[in-house]
C-alpha cells in the first residue's frame, strides 16, 4: 500500500496527462503530454543525430529522405506534427524515432537498401511508432525521472572523458536513455502501421517485405552490424511472415506498382559506393570497444586512404593514431575537422589531439566549434575552459570550469573542473 502511494506520488510529480491515442481513438494515461512529447523530439533531436555520428554530409540525400518520409507522414494519424527525418553517419544497420516525430535512418542500412519503397518502409514503421505513441507509453517514467533529477533536459553527458574510451563512442550522448527496446506487440503494430502508410503514399507493400528480408539476411551474415536495430527492434521470422500474408492481401494494382528503384540508386549511390569503407569503421568501433586499437588502426586507415576526404573516417583514424603517432594525429585531426566542420565528433577529437600537444589555440577554436554543434555540453565546456587554461586566460577558463558544474554536476567532467578550478585560485 504504501509503494503503492509513494508511487502515485511520484506519478503526480510529473504531470501525468490523459491524451488521446491518435491510432486507437481510446484515451491512454500518458506521463507525457503532447506539448511534452514534441519538446522532447525537439530538443533530443540534434543530440541523437550527433550520437550517430552526424548527418550524412548530403544535401541531395537529407532532402530526398525527408521527402520520403513527409510523404508517409502526411497519410498517418498525425499529419500535423513537426515531422523530420535525416539520414545519419553510424555506420551499423540501424533506424529509430524520437518522441514528436524526429526519424532517423542509419547509413549502415541505407547502404543495403535498393528501392525507395523499402526506404518508405522503414521510414514507415518507425513514423508508426511515433503515431501510435510508443514512446509516450513506454519511456516516460524512466525518462522523465532522470531529467527531473539532473534538471533539465540539456543535460546529457558524454560519458567517457578519457581518450581510449574516446573510441567506441557508444553511449556519447547517452542515447540509450531513450531507445528502449519495443514490445512484440509495438513492433507488429508500428509494422502494421508502417505497410498501411506506404501503401497509402503510393508506394509497393512488397517494400515491406523485401525490407525485413533484408535485414533477416544481414543478421544471419554478419550479426554484430544489425544487433543494435534488432535490440530496439526485436525482428522475427513470425514478423516477416505476417507482413508477407498482410501484403497478399492488398489489392492487386496495390501489389502491382512498379518499385522506385532509380531515384533511390542516385540519391544512396554515394553511401552505397563508401558502404565498405563504413562496414570497416563499424567494425573498427567494435574492435575498439573491446579495448583493441592495433586491430582496428589498419581497418581505419584503409578506409580513410580510399576515401581520403572523408573527414568522420579520418577523425577515428586521428583517435586512434593520437597514442601512438602524434604528429600524424595532428595532420589528420586538423584536415578531418576541415572536411567535416558539422560532426560534432570530429570537432571533439580535434580539440582532444590540440589540446595534448599544447596547441591551445587550435584547441579552443575546435571545442568552441563543437559548443556550436551542440551546446550545454559537460566535456566540451571542460576542453574549453584546459584550452582557456593553457592560453593564460584563467577568468574565462575558470568561467567555463564552473559551467561544467552547472551543466553536468557529479559526473566525472565535473571533478575533473574542480581540480582545475582548485589549481587555478591557488595559483
Ligand atoms: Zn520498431
Amino acid at each position: 500500500m504504501l509503494r503503492r502511494l509513494v508511487h502515485i506520488a511520484i506519478l503526480a510529480l510529473l504531470v501525468p496527462a490523459c491524451t488521446v491515442n491518435p491510432v486507437t481513438g481510446k484515451s491512454q494515461l500518458d506521463l507525457m503530454g503532447e506539448a511534452q512529447e514534441l519538446e522532447m523530439g525537439r530538443q533530443l533531436y540534434p543530440r541523437y543525430t550527433q550520437s550517430s555520428l552526424g548527418e550524412v554530409p548530403d544535401d541531395g540525400l537529407q532532402t530526398y529522405v525527408d521527402r520520403v518520409g513527409l510523404r508517409l507522414a502526411a497519410v498517418s494519424h498525425r499529419p500535423e506534427i513537426p515531422w523530420e527525418y535525416n539520414a545519419v553517419n553510424d555506420p551499423d544497420v540501424n533506424a529509430y524515432a524520437l518522441p514528436g516525430g524526429k526519424i532517423s535512418i542509419t547509413r549502415g542500412l541505407l547502404s543495403r537498401m535498393e528501392t525507395e519503397d523499402e526506404l518508405a518502409a522503414v521510414l514507415g514503421h518507425e513514423t508508426g511508432h511515433v503515431t501510435a505513441r510508443h514512446a509516450a507509453q513506454h519511456y516516460t517514467r524512466a525518462m522523465l525521472t532522470q531529467l527531473a533529477l539532473v534538471g533539465g533536459m540539456a543535460y546529457m553527458e558524454i560519458q567517457d572523458v578519457r581518450y581510449r574510451n574516446l573510441y567506441a563512442l557508444g553511449g556519447m550522448i547517452g542515447a540509450q536513455l531513450v531507445l528502449a527496446r519495443y514490445s512484440r506487440d509495438q513492433e507488429r503494430q508500428s509494422d502494421h502501421l508502417g505497410l498501411e502508410y506506404m501503401t497509402a503514399a503510393g508506394y509497393n507493400p512488397e517494400g515491406m517485405v523485401d525490407l525485413l528480408e533484408i535485414l533477416d539476411g544481414e543478421h544471419r551474415r554478419e550479426p554484430g552490424l544489425v544487433d543494435r536495430m534488432f535490440g530496439s527492434h526485436p525482428l522475427t521470422r513470425e514478423r516477416i511472415e505476417d507482413a508477407r500474408a498482410r501484403v497478399a492481401a492488398l489489392p492487386e494494382e496495390d501489389r502491382a506498382r512498379p518499385p522506385v528503384r532509380k531515384p533511390f540508386l542516385q540519391h544512396a549511390a554515394h553511401v552505397r559506393e563508401t558502404r565498405e569503407a563504413y562496414d570497416r569503421l563499424a567494425q573498427a568501433r567494435r574492435l575498439l570497444a573491446d579495448e583493441q586499437p592495433e586491430k582496428a588502426l589498419p581497418l581505419l586507415r584503409q578506409s580513410s586512404d580510399e576515401w581520403p576526404s572523408d573527414g568522420l573516417l579520418r577523425a577515428f583514424l586521428a583517435a586512434v593514431e593520437a597514442d601512438r603517432q602524434p604528429r600524424r594525429a595532428l595532420t589528420d585531426a586538423a584536415r578531418a575537422a576541415r572536411d567535416a566542420p558539422k560532426i560534432f565528433v570530429v570537432q571533439v577529437v580535434a580539440a582532444r589531439v590540440f589540446l595534448e600537444d599544447r596547441r591551445y589555440d587550435e584547441a579552443l577554436r575546435h571545442a568552441e566549434t563543437a559548443g556550436e554543434i551542440l551546446p550545454d555540453m559537460a566535456d566540451v565546456e571542460l576542453l574549453r575552459g584546459m584550452a582557456l587554461e593553457g592560453l593564460g586566460r584563467y577568468q574565462d577558463a575558470a568561467w567555463a570550469f564552473r559551467r561544467v558544474r552547472e551543466i553536468a554536476p557529479d559526473s566525472e567532467a565535473a571533478r575533473e573542473a574542480e581540480r582545475h578550478l582548485q589549481a587555478l585560485s591557488g595559483a
